[in-house]
């Protein structure tokens, strides 16, 4: 028995890109990976996490990150984009659903994300608190086309599912 009219699933997708800058950083799901360039931005600029936590709260129709974390409010200047996944997730919960699994893209011309790509998985999949079997975590160029593919940004998708939670399983 599902509890107060939750719909028993619902799927959310979520997009971000940004500005490659030498001299920043290059984090993905918290992982920083050696280069001698990162992406601009706001926060600490981890388009994966942004992108997964713009699917959350698309599965649940809560608006977007910049709803939640304003990129005018200075408390979020240079912040760690785990803090934003992991209020997402808070909140889900909160409206009694839980990650069913996460499929994510990573769109970058270079450097070479593989060896990287059980670091950002198991973390990706600490912050949602999911086995990391349920996280997924895919790389690809953009075939020298196009900024991405011009090397002047990055991209992620991500695309979650959220399973209402029943009431014997739900958290008081
Ligand atoms: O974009 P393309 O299809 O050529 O990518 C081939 C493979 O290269 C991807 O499936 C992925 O495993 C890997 N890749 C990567 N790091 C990137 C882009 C792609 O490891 N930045
Ligand atoms: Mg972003």
């Amino acid at each position: 028995m599902l509890g107060h009219n939750l719909a028993p699933l619902r799927v959310g997708q979520g997009w971000d890109s940004h500005r490659i800058e030498t001299g920043r950083p290059l984090i993905l799901a918290g992982v920083h990976i050696p280069c001698e360039f990162g992406l601009a931005g706001y926060s600490d600029a981890d388009v994966l996490f942004h992108s997964v936590t713009d699917a959350v709260l698309g599965a649940l129709g809560l608006g977007d990150i910049g709803t939640h974390f304003p990129d005018t409010a200075p408390e979020w200047r240079g912040a760690e984009s785990s803090v934003f996944l992991r209020e997402a997730v808070r909140l889900a919960v909160a409206e009694g659903y839980r990650i069913a699994n996460v499929d994510t893209t990573v769109i970058l011309e270079r450097p070479k994300l593989n060896e990287f790509r059980k670091a950002i998985r198991e973390n990706l999949a600490r912050v949602v608190e999911l086995p990391a079997n349920l996280v997924s975590v895919k790389f690809k160029t953009a075939e020298k086309v196009g900024p991405v593919g011009e090397g002047r940004s990055c991209e992620a998708q991500a695309i979650v599912l959220l399973h209402a939670q029943s009431s014997d399983q739900a958290v008081q």
